[in-house]
């Protein structure tokens, strides 16, 4: 038995048996007779990959859209490339030697061509040729093909790293949990994880070489443990924890259609975070009482190039009328640990301090007002509000305003309908926007904390790095003091404001977030009946008793201790 430290990315327990994603394949070279022999088992194991790819592609699609599928789309042309087959064909015979290594040697070759490209587009293909590589060996070799989305048997998943579209891929019903080497707990890959409600542990360091496929795990995803080869008594513990978690969740469930009012009658809005209209279907499962924060960037991802107006038009439209409640869409927030491909950015020293989010929309004003008309059309069909991510001055705000009002214009000239009073709002989630939020407040609707980002720039600690996990501090005075400020100075300019970063789901701080005069709270839908339990069990005044406490005291320690000891 040994225990491993990580992240708690997403809670619950999963007790299972491993999968380790990504093992080193292994093969001999060796010298054939029948060259022909061999060139008949490429042809049917590049046949076997072909089915399992289109299969796959299919599930995905009609399970979580065309965007997600659009990369097994790229599998399957890499499959089809008469160059790539030739040239595996010609090394057989030329050499003599067996498939595999033909194959193998023939895939490095050509992916290493690509990753030595210039093109950012072009790298990343080379990805997408070691990955049709892998899964063609696997059928050579008689192995299972790896695909987080098409999973047999239920499993642990183990991997170095998830990354989010991997993440979007996962089979709900096989896997049961995850834990991955890298990562923090507001990395893309652990907000994923939360979204679909699949216990998991991240930045979890001694992992990979303590376990292996078939390996029995615990997944504790509330800890940020994992247990490798559990003894009978931890086997025991742990089956009781699991059904007490269960039988929770069960308790929180049946307060799904009761409103998030605290006992005396002071009632917030409790909204779901999603990435793609995929999450929609937990987000309603748990209760949301709208979308506080569409990451429209989703869209963008895993495709080859830029989603045109339709179809974000298509995908905006289809959450504004699922639900019943207001849809505040943000617009692209690219770079950070979000990359697209095929816009070529540069590679930066710092890429969350560089190029990213608004900065883009507003250079490339192109692909902003594309996105705008389409939030604009489809804001006919429900209640939709446009946010704006990284805002850090008043003349980013007002310059990405400024297009908003030409893409009105234009969309009037061309006699589209849309909503005229829609509202529109900024993320808070650098600390220069903060600092003068009474400026900015003037020129919103509303703010909304993006308290993942907030907390990073605000300590100075990459969100993504395990090794300062410590010091990302979501209890530090400082981030505290920022949203009382922010908060006061909306309501000052009579504008509303939410936080949409994961502390708003973190039952610890809802306490003191209802005290602070928060008025909408979106996070992953899972977590949305436990905040609601917290907030029904509360008075405005005792919420408010906590605040001032919080304020008062110095340290991120002492103000953990203290928020607690009230869960
Ligand atoms: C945030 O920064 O808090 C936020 C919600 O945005 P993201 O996690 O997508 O950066
Ligand atoms: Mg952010």
């Amino acid at each position: 038995m040994s225990k491993i430290n990580g992240v708690a990315a997403s809670p619950g327990i999963a007790i299972g048996e491993v999968l380790v994603l990504e093992e080193e394949l292994s093969y001999d070279r060796v010298k054939v007779e029948d060259v022909a022999k061999e060139k008949i088992k490429l042809e049917e194991a590049m046949s076997a990959s072909k089915k399992q790819l289109t299969a796959i592609k299919e599930k995905v699609k009609a399970e979580m859209g065309s965007e997600q599928a659009e990369i097994f789309q790229a599998h399957l042309m890499v499959l089809d490339d008469p160059e790539l087959i030739s040239a595996i064909e010609n090394k057989i015979e030329a050499e003599a030697i067996n498939v595999e290594a033909a194959l193998g040697e023939t895939i490095e070759e050509f992916a290493t061509i690509f990753s030595n490209m210039d093109n950012e587009y072009m790298k990343e293909r080379a990805s997408d040729i070691r990955d049709v590589g892998d899964r063609i060996l696997r059928n050579l070799l008689g192995l299972e093909a790896q695909s987080v989305a098409d999973l047999e048997q239920e499993v642990i998943l183990i991997a170095d790293d998830l990354t989010p579209s991997d993440t979007a891929q996962v089979d709900k019903e096989q896997v049961l949990g995850f834990a991955t080497k890298i990562g923090g707990r507001t990395s893309h890959t652990a907000i994923m994880a939360r979204s679909l409600g699949i216990p998991a542990v991240v930045g979890a360091k001694e992992l990979l070489e303590a376990v292996e496929t078939g390996t029995t795990v615990i997944v504790d995803g509330v800890a940020g443990v994992v247990i490798v080869e559990p003894t009978e008594e931890q086997l025991a513990e742990y089956q009781e924890k699991l059904a007490d978690y269960q039988k929770r969740q069960e308790r929180l469930t049946k307060l799904k259609e009761l409103p998030a009012e605290t006992e005396d009658g002071h009632r917030v809005e409790l909204a779901a975070n999603i990435g793609t209209p995929a999450d929609l279907d937990s987000a309603l499962e748990n209760g949301a009482e709208g979308i506080g924060l569409y990451r429209s960037e989703f869209l963008y991802m895993d495709r080859e190039s830029l989603p045109t107006e339709e179809e974000q038009f298509e995908a905006y439209k289809e959450v504004a009328e699922r639900i019943d409640g207001p849809t505040v869409i943000r617009t692209l927030d690219i770079g950070g640990d979000k990359e697209l491909s095929y816009l070529d950015l540069p590679d930066e020293m710092n890429p969350f301090l560089g190029y990213r989010a608004i900065r883009i929309s507003l250079e490339r004003t192109d692909i902003f007002k594309a996105q705008l008309r389409a939030i604009l059309r489809a804001s006919r069909y429900g209640q939709i509000k446009i946010m704006y991510p990284m805002i850090s001055s008043l003349e980013e705000l007002q310059a990405a305003n400024q297009i908003l009002a030409e893409v009105k214009e234009d969309l009037t000239k061309e006699g589209f309908d849309f909503n005229r009073e829609l509202e529109v709002g900024m993320m808070i989630e650098v600390p220069a926007a903060a600092m003068i939020a009474d400026l900015l407040a003037k020129e919103v609707d509303f703010f909304s904390i993006g308290t993942n980002d907030l907390i990073q720039y605000t300590t100075a600690t990459d969100r993504m790095n395990e090794h300062v996990a410590v010091l990302y501090q979501p209890f530090h005075p400082a981030i505290l003091r920022l949203i009382k400020r922010v908060v006061e100075a909306a309501h000052k300019h009579d504008s509303w404001v939410g936080m949409c970063g994961e502390m708003a789901g973190d039952r610890r701080l809802t306490p003191f977030l209802v005290g602070v005069g928060l008025d909408e709270f979106s996070m992953s839908a899972v977590s949305i009946p436990e905040v609601k339990e917290v907030i029904r069990n509360l008075t405005i005044q005792q919420a408010k008793e906590i605040t001032d406490q919080v304020l008062s005291l110095s340290t991120s320690q002492k103000i953990e201790d203290f928020l607690g000891s009230y869960c």
